[in-house]
């Protein structure tokens, strides 16, 4: 069967990277999760005290990839070889990765980075520009939303399981204040492409939403 590319954009905590990979564990592609690297660019300028501006010096210095987790498969994103996987979906990360994801030169270096992992296809990527900037050829693209609640809930859940602290109305509040950076920035804003396919997920469970994307794939491919 032809591999294709697969983008899938969308709102902040809307389940992006969820349906992302296990459609790709299904399928048997690559899993990039794109909000990862602008989330380690954020947690090298945080630990090396290093402000927006000044961050253009230090970029080549930056290297993000992803491990698999030996006990759950899931892959882990690595700074600098070191896994920071719980360090970047932190709150800290989370306030201030959309004014770091804004800058011209973190973007231009990221989105090469993206190309290089995408340009054998077979390739599930998520992130916020995906099908408009990345890879505007890609054959399958999706635009993901759900209510601003429902994605702050989901959130919050998230980081309690994993035993991080949380406060829902921070949560919400972070949630908005993203979608509305991403969606304002002069570069590669957050916007679905014309030829994306929608999904309001709000009152999807998450195993129909991954036979709804499933169902996306069978067609495309079978074109
Ligand atoms: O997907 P996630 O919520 O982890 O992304 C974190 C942030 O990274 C987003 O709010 C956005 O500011 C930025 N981002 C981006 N472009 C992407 C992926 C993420 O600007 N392709």
């Amino acid at each position: 069967m032809k591999k294709i590319t697969i983008a899938i954009d969308g709102h902040s905590s809307c389940g992006k990277s969820t349906m992302a990979k296990e459609l790709a564990k299904r399928v048997g592609y690559i899993y990039v999760d794109t909000g990862a690297m602008y989330r380690c660019c954020t947690l090298y300028a945080m630990r090396n005290n290093i402000a927006p501006a000044d961050l253009v010096q230090h970029i080549n210095d930056i290297k993000v990839s992803f491990q698999l987790d030996p006990e759950t498969g899931k892959p882990l994103a690595c700074l600098n070889g070191e896994v920071v996987e719980n360090e970047i979906r932190g709150m800290e990360v989370s306030s201030r990765v959309s004014e770091i994801a804004a800058l011209p030169f973190v973007r231009s270096a990221m989105v090469d980075q993206q190309r290089l992992m995408g340009q054998d296809k077979g390739v599930v990527m998520d992130g916020r520009d995906i099908g408009t900037t990345v890879f505007p050829d890609a054959e399958l693209k999706i635009f993901v939303t759900a209510s601003d609640e429902i994605r702050a809930q989901r959130r919050y859940d998230e980081l309690k399981a994993k035993g991080q602290e949380a406060d829902f109305l921070d949560i919400l509040n972070n949630v908005r204040e993203r979608d509305y950076m991403d969606s304002h920035r002069e570069v590669s804003p957050l916007r679905k492409a014309e030829d994306a396919v929608l999904l309001d997920n709000s009152n999807m469970t998450i195993e129909e939403q991954n036979e709804w994307l499933m169902q996306r794939f069978n067609e495309r491919t079978a074109e």
